[in-house]
């Protein structure tokens, strides 16, 4: 048996090992939801579980408090593997996107690594990253650098359906407040300012701009403050929206067409406008599908096939498409729900916290922990990987 087939079998026990202590964490972290920025507990149960399998540990990273950076501590530093650890929960509904799951399937692939490799064979690194769900966790971390100079970076979320290459679109959040005057709707309306009237000029051009944009673009947006009762010509009227788009130059350009929409209405309504775009603002995934390949294979040597090999899939949004720009990247999924059942549902949730979830866990920990060893052992696909990466453009 050559060396990586030894690490990779190495790996597999390690999880096999580990795999009481790593379900029992993944459950403490289910039973105690924090929200997104606020996941102290589990980042303090995380970092100790590390901590204890010889990782070096730093916690707050990237000035964010809930985050951290754990290293194996001996070896070169390179190359460098390194795992994504989620653990925030949804408000109300726990851990309904599986995220105790992902946190603890990161760190475990770390341990078995580490465990399965020697120092000299480089570094494995495990990042926590808060507020996948609200904030942008990942975003910030990698303005700040914590990516750079990694050779992999790897996480994999449960789903509904397996799938070794997920992407994600370009997203950019906007808040347009449309500000007129008062006046009684009835006695007076000549002396009102209909802001209302800005925000549905507003949704009527959105609706037209639709017809004429990229195919899988996305414009949506809610109404957010519309009025105080049908008697006052509402004098603030607000709406939030979303806007999306798979490349950096599409959602600037879709960026300032839906700008121009809210302009004109506010222009036809009469009504003055400010607009607020959220600073944070998510890049679209760059799969690296070299990556994406190592770890379809181990999955099939776990004896798991993907139903279909289908191109990438680009639905939502995540902040790890910002990890994707500063390093070779894949956020894969594995079933751990029957198809047709979403994230972000009771029923998720309670998977997450049952037997698929503890299945889900270990085989994702193991196929992170093979193809780690993939990419610290096998030069040659190492070099395939950051190749592929240096190609800009997709
Ligand atoms: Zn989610
Ligand atoms: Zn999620």
């Amino acid at each position: 048996m050559n060396p990586l087939e030894r690490a990779k079998k190495a790996a597999i026990e390690s999880v096999d090992a580990l795999a009481g202590a790593l379900w029992s964490l993944s459950l403490e972290i289910h039973r105690d939801p924090e929200p997104s920025m606020r996941e102290r507990r589990a980042c303090r149960r995380l970092c100790a579980f590390l901590e204890g399998q010889g990782f070096e540990v730093r916690r707050g990273v990237g000035r964010l408090p809930t985050a951290f950076q754990a290293r194996r501590a001996a070896g070169r530093g390179r190359p460098a593997v390194n795992f994504l650890s989620e653990y925030d929960a949804l408000p109300g509904l726990g851990h309904a996107c599986g995220h105790n799951v992902i946190g603890v399937a990161s760190a475990g692939a770390g341990a078995a690594l580490a465990r399965a490799v020697g120092p000299e064979a480089g570094a494995v690194v495990v990042t926590g990253t808060p507020a996948e769900e609200a904030g942008g966790g990942k975003v910030l971390l990698a303005r700040r650098g914590l990516f750079r100079g990694l050779d992999a970076v790897m996480m994999f979320h449960p789903s509904g359906e397996t799938r070794a290459e997920v992407s994600f679109l370009a997203l950019a959040e906007l808040r347009f407040h449309f500000t007129g005057r008062a006046a009684h709707a009835s006695a007076s309306p000549e002396k009102g300012v209909n802001a209302l009237d800005g925000v549905l000029a507003l949704f009527q051009a959105v609706a037209a701009l639709r017809q004429h944009i990229p195919a899988g673009d996305r414009v949506h947006g809610i109404i957010t403050e519309g009025g105080e009762a049908p008697n006052i010509v509402p004098a603030r009227a607000s709406a939030w929206f979303y806007v999306r788009s798979a490349t950096p130059e599409g959602l600037k350009s879709l960026l300032v067409r839906v700008e121009a929409c809210a302009r004109g209405a506010a222009q036809a309504a009469g009504a003055r406008l400010r607009i607020w775009r959220n600073p944070v603002s998510y890049a679209p995934m760059r799969v690296n599908r070299a990556l994406a390949s190592l770890f379809r294979e181990n999955l099939r040597r776990l004896g798991v096939r993907e139903p279909d090999p289908l191109p990438p899939l680009a639905m939502g949004s995540s902040d790890v498409g910002n990890v994707s720009q500063a390093a070779p990247t894949i956020h894969p999924q594995i079933r751990m729900v029957p198809e047709g059942v979403s994230a972000h549902t009771p029923a998720f949730a309670r998977a997450a916290g049952s037997a698929p979830g503890r299945k889900a866990l270990l085989l994702g920990a193991k196929a992170l922990a093979m193809t780690g060893a993939d990419v610290l052992l096998n030069a040659k696909a190492r070099s395939r990987v950051r190749a592929e990466f240096e190609r800009r453009g997709r």
